[in-house]
């Protein structure tokens, strides 16, 4: 069996013509920048996060830094963030001009560690940015309870959290301000480039959308240096169909998180944990263990694909070396780094093909 790490083409082909006709409109429209798409995704996408606002922007990472920006970090602010993440999260922090201070994750929860967030506190601290990592929230009642007690901003990068909820409360709902990434591999992803903001603050929703524009409300009249980042018209309406069908997407994914669970229950590897509060949405279904380079070369050798998420810790990154972190000063992170295994996770993956993936990681430990 070959089995594909990751399947666009068969959600596309099952709502085609519905996809096919919203892009059809921009083009016959030609609104492709913003334009009537983007608004009436906007609409619809806060609506679903239970947010007050959201703003269409042309990435993620751009959602993440127009965000900071918005929220008045500057140069000389330092910004907390989890040492496991993506590297967008940081890399915004130091283009917003301040100083990423990561911090180690919880090993359960592969999360944020509140106790840890407070040790790295300063009086520069400006804001915090949980990442809901592999789509589980993080522990956000302590956390937000932290930049209560400092009054810090909390900004959520929900890029791997579309619908995933935390006490019945939605990812992008909680925090000052949360960013979305809508790269085709997302749980909502578009045809191409695509992210958002949101936000319940209207003086933060309106300062990011004057940002998405070169700092201008009024075309030409610049009130504030901005970026060329809007939200292109056909992502608006492709992603506009798609966040009909998330919620669905999403237990789909679950359901394959389940046959995994139950497959893999009584082999040797750490599975995601599970926990009553959280409503996860398996962007990843993340394994842990010892033998994880040669288990990923079996698995490769027998048709499965699988990918890491992600093999460097940002403290070791080349690009960070100026933070001047070293190895050991985030054991849990790097421990990940060295275990962790992305198995397929799709909301199409049939259970025949789960069956098929987790025999051959039992087959693997069992030395065959
Ligand atoms: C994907 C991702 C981003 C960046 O989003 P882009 O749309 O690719 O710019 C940021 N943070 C995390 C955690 C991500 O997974």
């Amino acid at each position: 069996m070959d089995i594909p790490y990751l399947d666009l083409q068969a959600q596309y082909q099952s709502i085609k013509s519905e996809i096919d006709s919203a892009i059809q409109n921009v083009v016959n429209s030609s609104a492709f920048i913003l334009g009537p798409a983007v608004s009436e995704f906007e609409t619809a996408f806060a609506q679903y996060c239970q947010a007050k606002y959201c703003v269409g922007v042309n990435s993620g990472s751009n959602a993440l830094l127009l965000a900071l920006k918005a929220l008045d970090v500057c140069s000389g602010d330092e910004v907390i963030t989890a040492a496991n993440t993506f590297f967008a999260t940081a890399a915004a922090i130091v283009h917003a001009g301040a100083r990423p201070v990561l911090v180690d994750v919880n090993p359960g929860s592969r999360n944020l560690d509140p106790e840890l967030i407070s040790l790295a506190l300063s009086r520069k601290t400006r804001v915090i940015v949980p990442v809901h990592l592999y789509g589980r929230m993080a522990d956000m009642d302590r956390i937000m309870q932290i930049a209560e007690n400092y009054n810090i901003a909390v900004l959520e990068d929900s890029a791997q959290a579309h619908g995933a909820q935390y006490q019945g409360r939605l990812s992008g709902s909680i925090g000052k301000a949360a960013a979305f990434s809508f790269y085709p591999a997302k749980n909502l992803g578009a045809f191409g480039e695509a992210g958002a903001a949101t936000t319940n603050d209207p003086s933060i929703a309106k300062r990011i959308r004057i940002l998405r524009d070169h700092g201008a409300e009024r075309k030409y009249y610049h009130d504030l240096i901005g970026y060329n980042a809007c939200m292109e018209g056909i992502q608006g309406a492709v992603l506009k169909v798609k966040l009909k069908y998330l919620d669905q997407c999403n237990q789909a994914r679950n359901r394959v998180a389940g046959w995994y669970d139950e497959l893999l229950k009584d082999v040797p590897v750490i599975l995601p944990a599970r926990d009553e509060v959280f409503r996860q949405v398996f962007h990843l279904y993340v394994i842990e263990t010892a033998k994880r380079d040669q288990l990923q070369h079996y698995l490769s050798e027998h048709g499965v694909p699988t990918l890491i998420h992600y093999p460097v810790p940002l403290h070791l990154q080349k690009a960070f070396d100026f933070l001047g972190y070293r190895v050991g000063d985030f054991p849990v992170a790097e421990k990940l780094s060295r275990e962790i295994l992305s198995l397929p996770i799709y909301p199409e993956l049939s259970q025949q093909q789960v069956v098929y993936i987790c025999e051959k990681i039992r087959a693997f430990f069992n030395g065959r």
